[in-house]
């Protein structure tokens, strides 16, 4: 199948969070099955600036912009990168969609329109290339007025739109709809109007032939009022075209045997080296060095989805614990700033790291006994599928793609070691408190803690099996579409 896979950050070009890794494994997991897939992607400054090797193959014309369609490969594979070369729109620093001051880029709605637009050219293959496309799979709300502009044509290849995080829709004031010239027939409410707003995320939902999301409990979940965003009605009455994929994770990246941003790799034969990263690490933050203490880890978009009241609520009972901490992150500036606070206060407990830092990542997912995730709502959550793999034990909430891939621990899944990580009872700071006080009576008993350990990482969360049920809703859209 030829399909293009729309998206607005792509590992390891350009990523602020999950989106991007799935952008790249995907794709990739798709092409070792013999899928012509090519990424399409914003060529933003420092995407750009990571490449040396692109070629012009296309120009085109929106806006009022010459575009320029470049391709390249991802790095250190084969996978076809189609870049969206608009300088006015794309060439500028910082992230893909806020400024450095943290604010959105006042035009990202004709930014990511014009994506839009350029994915439609290459979909009806209107460009000097020639590829048909038979399924576009576009990817959360920049993506998404992808399927409602090609339901227009007759001739068309079939669209698959993937909510990563049903949070962001693209909303902006009915002017700005009337400022791209979209097809008037769109702003309906069964089209892209939503409460005489424009939402870009309704163009995907409405109008794709198959939907879907990152995990099936996310997929169940956000047909209800709690997790809906006030789109629960429509994916309800989509329900018998929406399914939930778990995502998969790239094992050559997360791969803690072969991982060379650690001071020391490990595998399930040689865990016991594990603890090495754990010294190195508190070293590197100045904590107290010692084998023992039970370390835990925290790697998030500092946001509120992401438990962090939770977490700041439970951090007086947390610190009369025998255990530390360490946040790596940005985000909100009150959560930075209270993170911040806390490394102040207890500095031999607690380091905290504010800002993006690959390696480091990879070093705590490493370094770490425990990994903290107690999120409101979580699509599917990466980080505790590297941190199963990393013998670094999650700590989660019950929701979305956690309670899809963490198995609680009970006295039975003790016994029959189907264990991997603790679950909350309950999204609330006095569950985190019980939850990490049994993790650590468990961390205590060391034959029973390294099976946990093995049992979550001999889990497989790679994206052999996805990537297929991915084939097979790209073959039901275009059955679809017949
Ligand atoms: P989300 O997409 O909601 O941010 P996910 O768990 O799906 O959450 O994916 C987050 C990804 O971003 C993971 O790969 C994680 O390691 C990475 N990440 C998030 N914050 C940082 C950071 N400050 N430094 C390095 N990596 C980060």
């Amino acid at each position: 199948m030829n399909v293009l896979f729309v998206t607005s950050e792509v590992y390891p070009l350009i990523k602020t969070g999950g989106l991007a890794d799935v952008s790249a494994s995907l794709p990739r997991a798709l092409l070792q099955q013999n899928q012509d897939v090519r990424i399409l992607v914003p060529a933003y400054q420092s995407l750009l600036a990571k490449l040396d090797k692109v070629r012009e193959i296309a120009q085109t014309q929106h806006y009022g912009y010459t575009v320029r369609i470049l391709q390249t490969t991802l790095p250190s594979t084969r996978v076809k990168v189609l870049l969206v070369d608009c300088p006015a729109l794309f060439d500028r620093p910082g992230n893909p969609y806020l400024d450095s001051t943290g604010v959105e880029w006042h035009d990202n709605a004709l930014r990511f329109a014009l994506l839009c637009q350029v994915a439609v050219d290459v979909a009806l293959n209107r460009l000097a290339f020639d590829w048909a496309v038979d399924v576009v799979h576009c990817n959360d709300w920049q993506s998404a007025l992808v399927p409602a502009l090609l339901s227009r044509f007759e001739q068309r290849p079939a669209t698959v739109f993937t909510i990563h995080n049903l949070a962001y829709q693209g909303l902006y004031p009915k002017q700005t709809f009337i400022n791209l010239g979209l097809p008037a027939e769109l702003w309906t409410m069964h089209g892209v109007e939503y409460h005489d707003y424009f939402s870009f995320i309704k163009g995907g939902l409405n109008y794709a032939d198959r939907l879907n999301t990152v995990s099936p409990q996310y997929a169940a979940e956000i047909q209800t009022e709690q997790f809906g965003f006030g789109l629960q009605d429509l994916l309800l009455h989509r329900s018998s075209e929406l399914s939930g994929i778990l995502n998969g994770i790239d094992t050559e990246v997360w791969n803690p045997g072969r991982d060379t941003y650690l001071h020391q790799k490990y595998n399930t034969r040689s865990l016991d080296k594990k603890v090495l990263n754990k010294l190195a690490l508190q070293k590197q933050f100045a904590l107290t060095e010692d084998s023992e203490v039970p370390l835990i880890g925290l790697i998030s978009r500092l946001v509120e989805q992401k438990g962090l009241d939770l977490i700041l609520d439970s951090m007086p009972e947390l610190l009369k614990m025998p255990l530390q901490l360490i946040f790596l992150g940005s985000g909100e500036a009150l959560y930075q700033a209270e993170l911040k606070k806390l490394a102040l206060a207890h500095p031999d407990s607690v380091a905290v790291h504010i800002g993006y830092d690959e390696a480091l990542s990879h070093q705590m997912e490493a370094a770490c006994d425990l990994y903290l995730m107690p999120s409101l709502f979580e699509p599917c959550g990466l980080n505790q599928l590297y941190s199963l793999r990393y013998g670094t034990i999650p700590l989660v909430t019950a929701v979305g793609g956690l309670a899809d891939s963490v198995v609680s621990y009970t006295d039975e899944s003790r016994a029959n070691h189907t264990a991997t990580g603790f679950v909350l009872n309950s999204a609330s700071a006095a569950s985190l408190v019980e939850a990490v006080a049994l993790a650590l009576e468990v961390y205590a008993q060391k034959e029973t803690w390294r099976q946990l350990q093995l049992n979550a990482m001999q889990q497989d969360f790679s994206w052999q099996a996805s990537s297929q049920e991915y084939l097979r809703l790209y073959q039901q859209a275009v059955l679809d579409t017949e």
